[in-house]
């Protein structure tokens, strides 16, 4: 693949060398062009009319279909809305429905909090004695038995970038009789997935960090189309009805994937997550997943070459996602020294330093412009100015 086209297709400020594309990718050149033409055109001109005349009301539909083929989704079993926290809880709602029988949610301490947060949330609403069972990633395969209702993980640890082994993780709660819920936030668009074959029963995913779609863009939700006409929508908007222009008082499903929708789709946002996907039909993501391990595996052997105080959070041997992580008691002010110097990756607490490598954008000259500037920052100990201190709302 040749990826300097790519890199073409972004707006990356000169001087800056972007390791946080796995937080909120960059942006695509053609998007701006593609939200005017929404606003000036669409909304400006076509105003109601554009529900119909510009497919406004399909988008949701279409654009879940593009990211199935990155996801290993037949067409008609991904569709795009809301965020990512309402669609883990979706998504788990229609899940634990599955398994009235049983009462554990199973899921990691690596899990992102939000994905925690509202399984707790509806295990208390529901009020039917549901209890959440954390355990350590490597332990997820053990806990895993005749009481777990759903397994509800996320494939790659967003502090460490460990990667769960989808298929069998998949197969083994199905052997025991567990429903599944896949959170592919760091996976869509990082690297290959394919949740036909593993035999996934639902997926959730964001589209504003790998996939590029802006800050705020909406969230995706798979449903295995076996299960599509079984899942009742424990959030049953309007637009996830049969017929949501009947109007009728009482809610019916909708056919398909599209119960899964809830209200009015945020159109502009679309219009970003459109242009953005175009860059997407382009990339044969074992060719992308190939050259983010080279770019990642050239980051940590220059780390482990110049910065000995940096360790690297997850054993080698572990198989990881396209970030590579490192711990450092002052990781949060080395990560804003280097963010100083245009080196722009992330902290999470409480002693990670997160790269992201995502080859769309990202070569061997950025890669080692980081390694020189991190090595930089550890051995004249600029991060220790009080500056890099001071914390900020987002880390
Ligand atoms: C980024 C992320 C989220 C964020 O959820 P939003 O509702 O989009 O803010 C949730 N879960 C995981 C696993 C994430 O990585």
């Amino acid at each position: 693949m040749d990826w300097s086209a790519f890199r073409d297709r972004f707006h990356l400020p000169d001087g800056v060398i972007y390791l946080d594309g796995n937080s909120l990718g960059p942006l695509p050149k053609a998007t701006a062009d593609r939200v005017r033409r929404t606003v000036e055109e669409e909304w400006g001109d076509g105003l109601v009319r554009s529900w119909n005349d510009a497919g406004w009301m399909d988008w949701p539909a279409r654009l879940g279909d593009r990211i199935g083929r990155l996801i290993g989704a037949p067409a008609g079993s991904v569709v795009v809305g809301d965020t990512l926290s309402i669609k883990v809880y979706q998504a788990l709602a229609s899940a634990l429905e599955l398994n009235l029988g049983r009462r554990v949610v199973l899921s990691d301490s690596g899990n992102f909090p939000s994905d925690l947060y509202m399984a707790e949330g509806l295990i208390a609403s529901l009020g039917r004695g549901h209890e959440m069972r954390i355990v350590a990633p490597e332990a997820v395969a053990d806990a895993i038995d005749d009481d777990v209702a759903v397994m509800l993980l996320t494939q790659v640890d967003y502090r460490t970038g460990r990667m769960h082994d989808m298929a069998d993780l998949t197969a083994r709660a199905r052997a025991a009789g567990a429903v599944t819920v896949w959170d592919l936030a760091h996976s869509a668009g990082a690297h290959e997935v394919n949740l036909t074959r593993a035999g996934a029963d639902f997926a959730v995913g964001c589209t504003y960090k790998y996939l590029n779609g802006g800050p705020g863009a909406p969230a995706f939700i798979y449903v295995r189309p076996d299960l599509h006409d079984r899942v009742r929508p424990a959030l049953s908007g309007w637009l996830g009805h049969a017929e949501p222009f009947a109007f009728d008082a009482a809610y019916r499903p909708g056919a398909g994937i599209a119960r899964m929708r809830v209200g009015t789709p945020a159109v502009l946002q679309l219009a970003a997550l459109e242009a953005a996907l175009d860059i997407w039909d382009d990339v044969d993501m074992a060719a992308l997943r190939a050259r983010s391990q080279q770019l990642s595996d050239r980051f940590a052997r220059g780390v482990a070459a110049r910065c000995p105080d940096l360790a690297p959070a997850l054993d080698p041997h572990v198989p990881r996602g396209s970030q590579f992580s490192l711990r450092h008691p002052q990781g949060y002010a080395i990560m804003q020294a280097l963010i100083a110097r245009g080196v722009i990756g992330d902290f999470r607490a409480p002693d990670i330093l997160r790269f992201g490598f995502t080859p769309l954008f990202i070569g061997e000259a950025e890669v080692d412009g980081a390694v020189d500037h991190l090595a930089d920052v550890l051995d004249t100990r600029a991060f220790e100015h009080a500056e890099f201190a001071r914390r900020r709302m987002v880390t």
